[in-house]
């Protein structure tokens, strides 16, 4: 059996990745599986443990990093977030299509051990728009919101090191423009 491909997702935080992945996660057509991450960040509303991630302390994640469990990490934002070694092996050696939703600087680490990753950024249309959007989750408090925004605009300069950029101005049309790029590469790599 073929393996499957890795396809890694990023965009600042607030651009609706969540939202755009939704829309074709499910597709049986592109055979795909989320990689769960680990972060030691607090759950927020709505989130499930081993759905969203894996919820660990501060000690655990430093632990499964010293034993090699993570294919990459980074600290965001004041938390740790790192992506499960294990789970993207297997799933890739059962032929699925695994895609990671993380940041620029997991991203990096990836192409680094992947070269033939198939790497997607995804962007708002403007910098206000982002804004509003992180502002409208109402769930952090204000220094948050502005280290979130900070960091956007760092990951916005990375944009130019992905294979792909999507505009998400519309979930639906940003959803089929990254269906085709999938598409495309299994017909490639198949
Ligand atoms: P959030 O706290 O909003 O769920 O995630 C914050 C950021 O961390 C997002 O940009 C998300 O894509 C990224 N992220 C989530 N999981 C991982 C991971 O396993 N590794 C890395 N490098 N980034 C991650």
């Amino acid at each position: 059996m073929k393996r499957g491909l890795l396809i890694v997702v990023s965009g600042p935080s607030g651009v609706g990745k969540g939202t755009v992945l939704k829309q074709f996660m499910d597709d049986p057509d592109l055979n795909l599986s989320y990689s769960v991450s680990m972060t030691t960040r607090a759950m927020r509303e709505g989130e499930q443990e081993g759905v969203n991630y894996y919820y660990v302390t501060k000690e655990e994640f430093l632990q499964a990093v010293k034993d090699g469990e993570l294919l990459e990490w980074t600290e965001f934002v004041g938390n740790y977030y790192g992506t499960p070694l294990k789970g993207v092996e297997k799933l890739r050696n059962e032929g699925k299509n695994v895609l990671l939703e993380i940041e620029v600087d997991g991203c990096r680490q990836v192409r680094e051990k992947c070269p033939d990753a198939l790497t997607i950024f995804i962007v708002p249309p403007d910098m206000a728009e982002l804004e509003r959007r992180i502002r409208g989750r109402k769930s952090e408090p204000e220094e948050i919101v502005q280290q979130r925004l900070a960091k956007a605009a760092k990951e916005l300069e990375q944009a130019a090191q992905y294979r792909y950029t999507v505009c998400n101005d519309d979930i639906d049309l940003a959803a089929d423009i990254i269906r085709v790029i999938i598409r495309h590469h299994m017909k490639k790599d198949f």
